[in-house]
């Protein structure tokens, strides 16, 4: 299976999640926040394929890491390698990520028909959701941009069926 990333890992990053994360760029996104940081990974058709094993085999020799985190783009556009590679990392005892532009909301209605999604947002330990919001931008948030955005316990969210934020983030 192949991704499309917007560009190589970044290791030992702290800004990307709690403790030392390997991050992962995917490429392509439909959410066109004003002001976002990264417009360069929008283009469903830029940034450049790489085989979803290869990626897991350097995941694995890395030697600081506590996890992985999904960013971009928006790494739910790719959900059936990200699913993979949030497996394998689970698999190696690594944490994962991810940050979406869409709302969890959204997400738990989709996941009434797509099984793959609700799969992936099972082996997802933490979700940060929807869009960054320029009005509502913030250095006051961690891990986030914007005062909306929200730190997600994704499993648990799965099975209750309801937003469960992660309490120690709850704005
Ligand atoms: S979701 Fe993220 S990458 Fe996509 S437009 Fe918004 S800030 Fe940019």
């Amino acid at each position: 299976m192949k991704i499309r990333l917007a560009g190589e890992l970044t290791k030992e990053s702290i800004v990307d999640g709690e403790g030392i994360r390997t991050v992962i760029w995917t490429q392509g996104c439909r959410h066109n926040c004003p002001s976002c940081h990264n417009p360069s990974t929008h283009d469903f058709d830029g940034g450049f394929l790489r085989d979803v094993e290869d990626l897991c085999e350097e995941i694995k020799n890395i030697s600081f890491q506590d996890g992985i985190t999904l960013s971009g783009g928006d790494p739910l556009e790719q959900i059936d390698a990200c699913l993979e590679i949030a497996k394998f990392c689970h698999s190696i005892d690594l944490n994962v990520w991810c940050y979406t532009g869409y709302t969890m909301e959204a997400l738990l209605k989709r996941c009434e028909k797509e099984e793959n999604l609700r799969e992936l947002l099972e082996n997802i330990d933490v979700l940060v959701d929807s869009p960054f919001i320029l009005e509502l931008k913030s250095y006051n948030v961690p891990f986030r941009g914007s005062s909306n955005q929200r730190i997600i316990d994704s499993k648990k969210s799965i099975k209750e069926n309801k937003v469960c934020e992660v309490l120690k983030y709850k704005n």
